[in-house]
């Protein structure tokens, strides 16, 4: 049996068990891009970083957000919690969500690579109708995706510490 129930919306503790699970899903799944300062130098490289302009003093970026110590831009954090409640608050949503026997972990999850349409959401998980009903329903809130805005070091340069942003 999953966490979901048609009847009953989940609680606030229960929503927040999903939002940190998809902001986790979120941080494994987006790559860590060139961060630049005002006058485009690279101060911050990917792994892949080919530009033109880099700092002799450039951080290393790790491949994946999750390899930061994150932490992410409020506002626009907000709106991603805004959209998760939106969801899972709507009564159709909740029908299949428990005829899924998703937990909430799973939810969240499901959530973001579904919006993003990679790794294996709910369209891909044997749940029939309701997996294809619960895909339909993401996918008007489009692609979402992490934005490194600043990154430093303190006194572990193997450590970095990332303000990052949520573009959807
Ligand atoms: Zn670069």
């Amino acid at each position: 049996m999953g966490d979901f129930t048609a009847e009953y919306p989940p609680s606030t503790s229960e929503e927040r068990v999903i939002v940190d699970a998809a902001l986790e899903t979120l941080a494994w799944s987006e790559h860590a891009y060139c961060v630049h300062d005002e006058h485009g130098v690279c101060i911050a490289s990917a792994t892949d970083c080919e530009c033109e302009k880099r700092s002799p003093d450039a951080l290393d970026l790790p491949e994946m957000i999750d390899g930061l110590v994150v932490e992410w831009d409020e506002h626009q954090r907000g709106q991603l919690v805004q959209q998760i409640i939106e969801f899972v608050n709507d009564p159709a949503v909740l029908a299949d969500l428990e005829a899924t026997g998703q937990s909430l972990e799973q939810c969240g999850h499901d959530f973001i690579l579904t919006r993003n349409g990679h790794g294996a959401g709910f369209w891909d998980r044997g749940y029939g109708a309701a997996g294809d009903r619960l895909t339909a329903a993401v996918k008007p809130y489009g692609g979402v995706h992490a934005t490194v805005l600043s990154v430093t070091a303190e006194d572990d340069p193997t450590v970095l510490y990332a303000t990052v942003g949520i573009e959807s």
